[in-house]
Formats: structure tokens, sequence, C-alpha cells
């Protein structure tokens, strides 16, 4: 089989994208909720030191209304750091998933952060393995539904 080689280009260096910030993450998952909620564009995402809480979706369900997302910066750093990109996509895409639903269950957070990733073509499995180091026993059942909303909207 000499020469079946023939055609192989010699390998070349990947070079690096610009590093994806927590901002980054933040646009990702509001563009996708933006599909379902068109007021979500306008809905603030800060960060703020939330001891204990470390991403939270603030709403008014009263009013009918979501208010903010408030997330603590140097813990949503570390995720990006050992999680990836992606992993901190799904953690927004959680947070606007509360936005969506009014709050709602961290199962249907969870299922809708697994849509988002889905959408935008990421890798849901960082952020499954975020749940699972950080959700405790009911991880499993947060892993299945973040699967679960991957299923959904893999084809859309
Ligand atoms: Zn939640």
């Amino acid at each position: 089989m000499a020469g079946a080689f023939v055609g192989c280009q010699p390998l070349r260096p990947a070079v690096p994208g610009p590093a994806r910030t927590v901002d980054d993450a933040i646009n990702a998952a509001r563009s996708v909720a933006a599909m379902a909620c068109a007021e979500c564009v306008a809905i603030p995402v800060v960060a703020v030191p939330i001891p204990g809480d470390l991403a939270v979706a603030f709403v008014n369900e009263s009013e009918q209304a979501a208010i903010a997302i408030h997330y603590d910066g140097e813990w949503m750093d570390t995720v990006l750091r050992r999680y990836g990109y992606a992993a901190a996509v799904g953690v927004f895409g959680h947070e606007f998933g509360h936005v969506l639903a009014l709050g709602g269950s961290e199962l249907e957070a969870d299922r809708w952060a697994g849509c988002t990733l889905a959408t935008l073509g990421l890798d849901a499995y960082p952020f499954s393995a975020l749940l699972l180091a950080f959700t405790g026993l009911d991880a499993e059942a947060r892993v299945d539904a973040v699967a679960a909303g991957v299923g959904e909207c893999a084809s859309r």
C-alpha cells in the first residue's frame, strides 16, 4: 500500500481563537432565550458576589416579569477556567431557563440549559460535569434533564 498516505497534509499547529469570556457566555445564552422571549434581550445580567448561590435568576411572579440574573464573578471565572466555555453557557442557559419559566424548577431550568447548548452546537458534557461536581444527590436527575433538553433542541 505504498503511496496510501500521499494525499496527507502536514500537521499545522492549531491557531487559537480569541479566548471566550463570561460576557460571551451570557450573550450566547441570551440569544437563545430571545428566540422564546423577546423581552429577555433587555434583562440585566450582572456580576455580584453571591455567597452560597453562585448564580440566581430573579423573577417577579406576581408581575409576570423577569428582573435580573446575578452571578458570582469569581465563581464564573473558575467555571470558565476549569470546565470551559460550554459549561459557562450552560450556567446562563440554566438561569435564562428560570427567567422563561418565571422561576420554574431546577430540572426545567436544566432542560433549557441543554436546549441552549444544543441550539448553539455546543457540547453539553462540560455543563453536566459541572452539575455532577456541584449539585450533590440530585445531580443525576439534573444531568438527565440537560440531556432531554439537548434531545428536544438538537435538530432546530
Ligand atoms: Zn436554578
